[in-house]
């Protein structure tokens, strides 16, 4: 009889695993504690995998010789601990997928930035006409395309919940753009606990391979001088104080500038990111003029400092994305101003002291859409000029639109949650997208 394999949760990952499971011959089965989406349920089907949902039949599981874990479950889950009790292996689709990877592979990693990094590489790299495929927590699983397609190299978006299920996974060049605090509670509370797992990106790299990091001088630096990295270190040094447009590069084999405003891409975090996939780029072997040709042409996954449209002279963007604090402070850090910036929504427990000096500086309207923007008042209602409170997107965009001037930015960065009036972050930008489209063809066919 075949080795068995049982995949724990049946989401992107875990069909992609399957796939990749039934078509090296072993005995494949899936389990999901929820409900499995229509879509992988039917390519279940078609490639006769066994399954069930809104279940872990224990008897069904426990006789694995490997199980593959949905990155989303944590260790502490009922099904993980018996499965530990019987000392069977634990490991994540992108090790499963990379045990039978042909090409090479880029990873990517960070708390902030990986899908931005990650899509912006794949772009340098498909643009010089490299064999090269996306894949990961952008866009479709390692697994599945190592089992449908051939690639020299992956690009790859990796989590740290990812990186916990890996053991031999070595990108032959890895990212590592940030660490803050972020998912604390699948780490004991302890942030040493997700630095570890951060760095288990680099645990199995060698010589030959390339580590390219954002050198902090903070968590990251720190952890540089403290571990033994085997792989070629090529570190990102970057002056926060200086809104200098010029990208230097140095450490990957030979050293030249780049532009920043020669780039689709604004503010000093996407500094960070264009150097770390730019770097990656060169290591893989791209020329610079085609790097310059894409960096110009690049387009960003929504909802990321998305330019919507200009109205008036106005310019309207979504940052619907920025979910926290941190996130704003990049998001305000990329205008000079004068800006009407609309936030609110959940908050969940933002330190406003961050983005104090920023509003007063550029802040000129403050826009709260939110069900309860109490807090919001009270940390920014005493600085900015205006303050106007909307639960409606639609009247959101025309509050907007009459307290602008030409020159003026929009700027959807709600520092918060979106759950009290939208779905989540993607429904919030889309329905503010689609109001500022709207808007802007009134506005020309009344001209
Ligand atoms: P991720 O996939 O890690 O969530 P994204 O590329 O989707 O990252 O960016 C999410 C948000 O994180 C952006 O809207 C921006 O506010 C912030 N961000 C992006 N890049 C960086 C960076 N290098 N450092 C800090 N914050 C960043």
């Amino acid at each position: 009889m075949s080795e068995r394999i049982v995949i724990l949760g049946s989401g992107e990952s875990g069909t992609g695993a399957a796939i990749l499971a039934k078509a090296k011959g072993f005995d494949v089965f899936v389990s999901d504690m929820g409900t499995i989406k229509e879509q992988y349920k039917k390519e279940l089907v078609e490639n006769a995998i066994a399954f069930e949902e809104g279940q872990h039949s224990e008897d069904k599981i426990v006789n694995a010789t490997l199980i593959i874990k949905s990155p989303g479950i944590p260790d502490k889950a009922e099904i993980i601990k018996k499965v530990k009790a019987y000392h069977i292996e634990i490991i994540d689709e992108i090790e499963f997928a990379f045990r039978y990877i042909k090409g090479k592979v880029i990873a990517i990693t960070g708390t902030n930035g990986k899908t931005t990094t990650t899509l912006l590489t794949y772009h340098l790299l498909k643009s010089a006409g490299v064999n090269v495929a996306l894949a990961g927590n952008v866009g479709e699983s390692l697994a599945r395309k190592v089992a449908t397609e051939n690639h020299d190299w992956y690009v790859v978006e990796i989590s740290s919940f990812q990186l916990d299920g890996t053991k031999t996974f070595r990108p032959s060049i890895a990212i590592l753009l940030n660490i803050t605090p972020d998912h604390l509670d699948r780490y004991e509370y302890q942030m040493q606990n997700y630095i570890n797992s951060k760095f288990r990106l680099v645990q199995s790299m060698q010589s030959t391979d390339h580590f390219i990091y954002y050198n902090d001088g903070n968590v990251i630096s720190k952890q540089i001088i403290e571990r033994k990295i085997s792989a070629k270190l090529h570190p990102i040094n970057i002056d926060k104080n200086s809104d200098d447009e010029v990208m230097n590069f140095e450490s990957v084999g030979d050293s030249f500038r780049l532009y920043q405003t020669k780039t689709t891409l604004r503010g000093i975090h996407n500094k960070i990111n264009i150097m770390a996939a730019v770097g990656a780029a060169r290591l893989a072997g791209v020329g610079i003029n085609s790097i310059e040709l894409a960096l110009k042409d690049f387009k960003n996954a929504p909802h990321r400092l998305e330019s919507v449209a200009i109205i008036e002279g106005v310019e309207f963007v979504n940052d619907s994305k920025a979910t926290n604090v941190d996130s704003v402070v990049y998001g305000l850090g990329s205008y000079k101003g004068p800006l009407v910036w609309i936030a609110g929504g959940i908050d969940k427990g933002n330190n406003y002291k961050l983005i104090e000096d920023q509003v007063k500086e550029k802040v000129r309207v403050l826009i709260c859409l939110g069900k309860e923007n109490e807090k919001l008042k009270k940390a920014f209602g005493g600085i900015v000029k205006e303050l106007y409170e909307t639960q409606n997107v639609k009247e959101l965009v025309e509050i907007a639109l009459k307290v602008s001037k030409a020159g003026d930015v929009v700027l959807l960065s709600p520092a918060c949650a979106s759950f009290d009036l939208f779905k989540n972050y993607e429904d919030r930008g889309n329905q503010f997208r689609e109001a500022v489209l709207q808007t802007k063809a009134l506005v020309e066919t009344d001209l």
